[in-house]
Parts: structure tokens; sequence; C-alpha cells
């Protein structure tokens, strides 16, 4: 099968600027991606640049987009990308600064925000018997995280990582919920000075992406949002956050829908005028689009009035 290769290219040693190759190889029936990028790098041209490592879809480290999504290129069959026509695109990550060619800056783009949340357990003073034994349900949960082998993919598939790059990540808080429920670790609350900044766990906006793209079925969404139930019922609660939610509920319940221009004014607190500021060109941005909703003039829905009644009476079983 003969097929032709958009490499992008990128050399920092040279121009730096990027590019691109285009490579047409012969590759047999079942091929991969990668078998076809040796191919490349082994007959035609040996400075292109790629990672690879286990080759058995398990590592990550050969993870690049292919066709413009993220793949392990060693178990991406050639065939699966071809049906279009015989030319496939490769590219590194998206928003991840390459180094060169295909290969991406792996410190900036996981490990450095999987090292932030101090990725080991602090121990417990060990009992009496000298032994510090986690019961087995707790471990029974941990060791599906614990199956984590780092790849990336929940990263990449993340939908804050393109907005905010200094998002945490769920690879990286899926990681802190490995120790902050393992009941052998001492540092709960110093873990969660990290965690609950911005960029940490409320930086989240749980659309699921993270757990359909995990290979493992981890389901790296489900531990952010386990983190964050955790900080609320200890009482850890940054103060934004706490106003976003009482607006959230207070607009829903008034109104029966959400009033966006509200929340982000009583998120951000109506006497905290630099904050308020900050606003300011994101609704000049949306005012020019005719996207920019004005605060407290919203219309109630229909219905509103039921669903004030559920909030009281949720309330009301509350007190
Ligand atoms: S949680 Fe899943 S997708 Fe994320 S790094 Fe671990 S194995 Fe990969």
């Amino acid at each position: 099968m003969q097929v032709t290769f958009k490499v992008y290219r990128k050399d920092p040693e040279k121009d730096g600027k990027p590019g691109r190759s285009n490579y047409t190889v012969e590759v047999p029936e079942g091929a991969t991606v990668l078998d076809g990028l040796f191919k490349i790098r082994d007959e035609m041209d040996g400075t292109l640049a790629f990672r690879a490592s286990c080759l058995r879809g398990y590592c990550g480290e050969c993870m690049i987009r292919v066709n413009n999504s993220a793949r392990f290129t060693c178990i991406a069959k050639v065939s699966a990308f071809t049906q279009k026509g015989p030319e496939i695109s490769l590219d590194p990550l998206r928003n991840i600064p390459v180094l060169k060619d295909l290969v991406f800056d792996w410190d900036a783009f996981m490990w450095n925000k999987i090292k932030a949340v101090k990725p080991w357990l602090e121990a417990k003073e060990t009992a009496s018997d000298g032994e510090n034994i986690i019961p087995d349900a707790a471990l029974q949960d941990l060791r599906k995280v614990m199956s984590c082998y780092h790849c990336g993919m929940c990263d990449e598939g993340c939908t804050v990582l393109p907005v905010d790059f200094n998002f945490l990540g769920p690879a990286a808080l899926t990681k802190a919920y490995r120790f902050v429920f393992d009941p052998r670790d001492k540092e709960t609350r110093e873990r969660f000075q990290t965690l609950e900044q911005p960029k940490g766990i409320w930086d989240c906006v749980h659309c699921f992406e993270a757990d359909e793209h995990c290979p493992r079925g981890i389901e790296p969404t489900k531990r952010i949002i386990a983190l964050r139930d955790f900080a609320f019922k200890s009482g850890i609660t940054n103060e934004k956050v706490a106003r976003h939610h009482k607006s959230f509920a207070a607009s829903v319940k008034e109104s029966g829908w959400l009033d966006e221009g509200r929340l982000a004014v009583e998120s951000e607190g109506l006497t905290n005028i630099p904050g308020l500021m900050k606003l300011l060109p994101t609704a000049a941005k949306a005012l020019v689009r005719g996207k920019a909703p004005i605060p407290y003039l919203h219309s109630k829905r229909p219905g509103a009035d039921r669903i004030k009644r559920i909030f009281e009476k949720g309330e009301q079983e509350k007190k």
C-alpha cells in the first residue's frame, strides 16, 4: 500500500519555523503509523524526529495527532486513516511547545503538573504493630487509579487546557486523587493548598472528555468531582468558588435558568472592582458578537415557579 505522510517539521537548530515535509512510502497491509515513521527515518530522512517506546499502546510516548486527532502511533493502523485517500497528516499535540518535528515538551504537557501535586505518599505514623495497612475497600478504588500509565490522553482530550494551558489537567488531578483518598496519607490539607488554587480542581468544567479519552477506564473527571466533593465536605472552599455556586443557584432559583452575566459579576464579587474590571474585555468582545448577556435582565423561563418550589423544598429539608 502506498501512502503519503504529510509531516509537521520544526527544527530549532535551523530557523525554527514550522513547515511540512511529504514522504511517500510503501507500507505493508496492517502497518501502523509508527511503522511508516520508522521507514521514513530509516530509508528517506534520518533527520525526522519522533518518539516511541513500548510499541504496545501502553506508554503514550508515541502519541501525536494523526489526521487531527490524538493517537498512539504504535497501534494506529495506516489503513484506518486512508479511507478517503492515501494521505495522512501527522502533527504534534495542540498547544504544547514543540522541541523538534513531532517531539513535544512532555514536561510542559504533563510531568511538571504531576510534580506540582506532590505525587508521593506522606505516610502517617505507623501503628504500634509496625504496619500501616490500607483497608481493602479503599485499596480497590485506588488500585484502579494506580493503573494509570500516564499516557496523557486525558489531558489531550481536556477542553479546558486549550483555553488555559496552566490548568493542572485531568492526569495530574487524578494523581492527586490517588493520594488524597489514601487513608495512610497525612498531607490531605496541604495537598488542597495546591488543588484549590485557580488552575486546580475548580477549573474543571466537567465535560467528561477526559473520561471518554482514558484508555484505562479510570474516569479522571469522576476523580476531579470526588476531590471537589471532598473539599466541600471538609470546609475547604475557595471564596470565589463559593460565590460562584451561590450565584448559580440563586439565578436558577429566581428565573429557572442561568443568568450568565450575573454569574460572572457575582463570582468576582460585587465590591471587587479590579476583578470586575478584568471582565470588561470579555464583555466587550461578547457585545461585538451580540452575545453579551445583560446581568439581572434575564426573563423567567416557562415553569420557573415550579423550579423555585423545588429549591424551597430542598432548603426546608436541609433545615
Ligand atoms: S488517567 Fe487515563 S488517560 Fe489519563 S494519563 Fe492515566 S491512563 Fe492516560
